[in-house]
């Protein structure tokens, strides 16, 4: 059961049949094996050679470079979908999306032509390699140092926490090529690091949850790379690459706490018509009443936040305030309907059984991915400062 998709109107007929095709692969392929991968930690390997048929590595990738060259907009509800039936697969797809948006808006036209057609089948498949174990939100305190010899550069470092880390071949892997630059972000580089010798994963990391798919640690040693991998072959403009990519990042998340907040909810109206207490079902109780009217606001809220910014960023605005909204509020709407369903199923919700303690698990990464919600808040604070100055 899925909420109204109110927001589907106004689509074209083929990103209409791409998300119908989606929602019966979904139903079929995906849902009936959910629980049991999850439980396991397993990661899916079926359903990445589905999603490679259906043509979802290359969703955002341009249509010339033989992708489905699909909007933002069209993309939102797609993760959406798919994160309303498991949130993991979500992440799959969109940390690859992430590292092909910046070789699509960072690199040169010869990398995106050597690059993006293998993306966007999935033959290779990837993500983003920002994290490192001593920086997170302060990414220019990165230590991965790439140093210059003849054609090549040579990296040293660790990344963390990086989604697609064993399974993924390529990342879109940023480092310090002058540590010594004022302001820092002018020493940052990105390349398009390829597994090779050098670039080895060092381990898996345990979860919470988000589960199924990998996350992993990275060590480059000695790890050798060709200039022309440097992303829009001048040096200094990793961070600004980077960036590029986590607009598109930022509403991916807002989609994905969409998708988890309406299965929150959905969940939690059948349930409360199914389940009676005091000869009747809870839905008529006014307490339930009330996390249930408290939920669906929430849900809708954050589904028109989360499709302000796709559209935004589709007509090409600078859209960081409206991403930032969107991934603050879905995201926190996730962890707030997941919670309200756990008490809504009562005992039941505990029970590995049920489908809410794998909401409950997954929600909070909402908030800590792509930005925490702390900068979220502060990138929309500066904006409103600089829009209405005193
Ligand atoms: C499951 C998972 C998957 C991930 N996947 C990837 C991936 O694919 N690639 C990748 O590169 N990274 C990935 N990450 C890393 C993620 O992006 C970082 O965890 C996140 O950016 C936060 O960094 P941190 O963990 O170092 O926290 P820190 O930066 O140490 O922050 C700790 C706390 O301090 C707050 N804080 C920090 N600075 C400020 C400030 N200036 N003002 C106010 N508050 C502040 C933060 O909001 C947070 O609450 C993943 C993380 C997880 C958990």
């Amino acid at each position: 059961m899925t909420d109204d998709n109110s927001a589907t109107s106004g689509l074209s007929p083929e990103d209409q049949m791409i998300l119908d095709s989606i929602d019966k692969w979904l139903e079929r392929e995906v849902r009936p094996h959910v629980r049991a991968l999850d439980h396991a930690d397993e990661y899916p390997i079926k359903m990445v050679e589905q999603m490679k048929e259906l043509g979802l590595f290359g969703a955002t990738i341009p249509v010339d470079y033989g992708g489905l060259g699909l909007s933002a907009t069209t993309y939102a509800m797609i993760i959406e979908r798919i994160a309303a039936v498991w949130m993991s697969l979500s992440g799959v797809l969109n940390s690859h999306l992430i590292m092909a948006a910046c070789v699509n808006r960072s690199g040169t036209e010869e990398q995106r032509s050597r690059f993006l057609p293998r993306f966007a089948t999935g033959e290779i498949r990837g993500g983003l390699a920002l994290t490192e174990p001593d920086a997170g939100t302060d990414l220019q305190a990165i230590r991965t140092r790439a140093v210059r010899d003849g054609d090549d550069y040579v990296i040293n470092g660790t990344k963390t926490w990086i989604t697609n880390g064993i399974y993924g071949s390529c990342f879109a892997l940023l480092v310090k090529t002058d540590p010594d630059a004022e302001p820092r972000h002018k020493g940052m580089s990105m390349f398009i690091a390829e597994k090779h010798e050098g670039f080895r994963v060092s381990r898996k990391i345990e979860k919470l949850g988000y589960k199924g798919v990998d996350s992993a640690e990275l060590i480059f040693d000695n790890y050798r790379i060709s200039a022309e991998n440097l992303i829009g072959g001048e040096e200094g403009r990793g961070m600004q690459a980077a960036l590029s990519g986590l607009e598109l990042g930022r509403i991916n998340i807002a989609a994905r706490g969409c998708g988890l907040a309406s299965a929150a909810l959905m969940e939690s109206l059948k349930y409360a018509q199914e389940r009676k207490t005091f000869g009747k079902p809870i839905a008529q109780h006014q307490a339930i009443q009330l996390k249930l009217g408290e939920m669906s606001t929430r849900l809708r809220a954050a589904k028109l936040l989360t499709y302000d910014a796709a559209r935004a960023y589709d007509r090409g605005e600078r859209c960081d305030m409206e991403a930032g909204m969107a991934k603050y509020f879905a995201s926190e709407a996730a962890v707030a309907n997941s919670l309200e369903a756990m008490r809504i199923h009562g005992g039941y919700s505990y029970s590995k059984e049920y489908n809410v303690e794998r909401y409950f698990r997954d929600a909070p990464l909402m908030c800590i991915g792509e930005g925490t919600n702390e900068i979220q808040l502060m990138i929309i604070a500066k904006q409103m400062l600089e829009r209405y100055p005193a």
